[in-house]
């Protein structure tokens, strides 16, 4: 990390770019613990008064220690209390005062910053002690840094939640509840230090339209809370402190999208059909029914999947059967008629919400009990959704979807659970459509080549390629030091969607593809060339992705996949890809 102070100096960073759009505003900057740093450094003149700050804090970290100490003493008795009596010895170690002090004065850290990097240091050493004891004392430091940080800055995430002005996130890591909850009126976009172009948060930036970039590496020891910052969620470029050009031309930039933007809105109301007349269906990918009523005005032919998880997200109770169905009700009524694909949940890895089961914390969640597995497990989560959704089925077209199918077994029970579903409501005599169509997502290399015998089992299916890319090459969506391995276009991933497309055209069923690939313009040649005629993509890429469906004829699509099924590897492909996408010159 650099650890010199860069006052005024403009400079670029890289990251994964997840979700389009130029942000230009003011750093507030969240360390991982959801701290708001106002600054990493300060001025030699501010010295003084740093040091005085962090002994003030000093002095209230120990008396909230003292006043925890006697009251749990007082309830638990005095052997509980001395455990209070470790944290206060800590808190008055003279060598945390020193490390402290060496930071502010000879590096001019900020007094957060010094109390951070300090106590990072001390806990990192004690976790790495061969003795278990110490290596456990490395938890009671992280609750004094808390503690310590919360006198400085006051409560993580305050100011977050108490916005009043345009901002743009700076953060080590935004989960896909935070991201959620963050409120697009005031923050302009975000940029965090780890993450992955396939995770959710990436996702639900999308689907938001907040102007994102992850994965850029540690940085925000050179970013201040109140730095102007540019963040470029086409390119991924990330500028702190840019010269007054530089803003300039991205002001210009912005507004070149913008008006792009009100070009590509008179699509509306025209279908996405090739120049040789052939109809695609362009299907929208929601996670809040709020999203719903944009995806008409953005010209979309239904929902293609609803990702009903997020009604879990960032909740603090499980929802009932009827907030289940009360979300659906609005999502079926406000597209009129059109379809809607309500995906069962997607619950684990890195989306965690709250659920009255029992989950253990994982090694390795991804490979875990997560989506369809743990509701199978648990017939008390998935059955209120399963009643929800089919109450729902009367009030439009909707379609159930089950996520991250494996095996023919996991099929078969999610269905008999389905069917047990039906005979509750019978006996309630709450009506249903009966004959609701039921799919199943391909996102698993298992589902891939046993899709010949899967596809007799279902009336749709819709492939996942966010999940797909990532079990088939070993490359975890989120994790931004494996990102350039994270590669939609690499020929194995194509193998299993095709195969997946020829299955379902012989079955004589229907196939999606709900992916993020779907989203990108440089794939949709190749998408439509492969065989696929229905695309679910996030609400705000519907007029691209229409435009390019308008700009191209099937022949030209079928030409450009069977070249690339030639090609053995993925930046053959890639390079292939955006160079027939120039030629459109769109
Ligand atoms: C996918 O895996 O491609 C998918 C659409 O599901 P999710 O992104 O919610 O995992
Ligand atoms: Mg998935």
């Amino acid at each position: 990390m650099d650890a010199a102070p860069r006052w005024g100096v403009m400079q670029t960073l890289q990251g994964i770019p997840v979700s389009s759009g130029i942000a230009i505003g003011k750093a507030l900057v969240i360390d991982n613990e959801g701290f708001v740093f106002p600054r990493h450094f300060v001025l030699r003149e501010a010295i003084e008064a740093e040091l005085s700050r962090f002994d003030v804090a000093i002095a209230a970290a120990s008396e909230e220690v003292e006043a925890n100490r006697d009251s749990v003493t007082t309830q638990l008795g005095e052997a509980v209390g001395t455990i209070f009596d470790a944290h206060l010895q800590m808190l008055r170690d003279p060598g945390l005062r020193q490390g402290v002090e060496s930071l502010i004065r000879d590096r001019n850290y900020s007094a957060e910053y010094a109390v951070n990097s300090t106590l990072g240091a001390f806990a990192k050493r004690l976790r790495e002690s061969p003795n278990p004891v110490l290596a456990e004392r490395a938890h009671d430091l992280v609750d004094l840094e808390r503690c310590l940080l919360r006198h400085l800055t006051g409560q993580p995430q305050e100011e977050l939640a108490n916005l009043t002005s345009e901002i743009v996130l700076v953060a080590h890591n935004l989960t896909p509840g935070e991201t959620a909850r963050l409120n697009s009126e005031f923050v302009r976009g975000f940029v965090t230090e780890i993450g992955g172009a396939g995770g959710h948060t990436a996702i639900v930036a999308k689907g938001m339209e907040i102007p994102a970039i992850v994965g850029v590496g540690r940085f925000l020891a050179k970013v201040s809370t109140g730095d102007l910052v540019i963040a470029d969620g086409h390119s991924g470029c990330v500028i702190l402190q840019p010269d007054e050009e530089t803003v300039a031309r991205y002001h210009l930039e912005a507004e070149r999208q913008r008006s792009l933007a009100e070009k590509l809105q008179l699509l509306r109301d025209v279908p996405a059909e090739t120049k040789d007349g052939v109809r695609i269906q362009l299907m929208a990918n929601i996670e809040f029914p709020l999203e719903a009523p944009a995806c008409l005005e953005r010209g979309a032919d239904g929902i293609g999947l609803y990702r009903t998880e997020f009604l879990y997200l960032g909740s603090d109770a499980e929802p009932s059967e009827e907030d289940h169905f009360q979300a659906y009700a609005e999502v079926v009524r406000a597209v009129e008629g059109r379809p809607v694909v309500i995906r069962t949940l997607d619950l684990g890895a890195d989306k965690v919400g709250f659920v009255a089961v029992d989950m253990e914390p994982e090694r390795n969640p991804v490979l875990g009990l997560r989506s369809i597995r743990l509701s199978l497990r648990n017939p008390s989560l998935f059955m209120p959704q399963l009643r929800a959704v089919l109450r729902a089925s009367v009030l439009g077209d909707v379609r159930l979807m089950f996520p991250l199918i494996t095996t023919l077994t996991e099929l078969r029970q999610a269905k008999e659970i389905l069917a047990e579903a039906m005979n509750e409501l019978d006996g309630r005599g709450v009506a249903f459509r009966r004959d609701m169509l039921v799919g199943m997502m391909v996102e698993s290399p298992a589902a891939a080549m046993m899709i010949d015998c899967f596809i007799q089992e279902v009336d749709f299916i819709s492939i996942g390629t966010n999940d797909l890319i990532q079990y088939t090459l070993a490359v975890d969506r989120s994790n931004a030091s494996v990102a350039n391995l994270y590669q939609a276009a690499d020929p194995a991933v194509l193998r299993m969607i095709v195969a997946s497309l020829e299955a379902a055209r012989q079955a004589g069923v229907k196939a999606s593809l709900c992916g993020q690939m779907s989203s990108e313009a440089v794939y949709t040649m190749l998408l439509l060339g492969m065989g696929l005629r229905e695309l679910s993509v996030p609400p705000s890429t519907i007029p691209e992705i229409k435009r390019v469906c308008r700009s191209v004829t099937m022949t030209q699509c079928e030409t450009v996949a069977s070249h690339v099924m030639l090609l053995d590897n993925a930046l053959d492909i890639e390079a292939f890809l955006r160079e027939e996408f120039q030629k459109l010159g769109l």
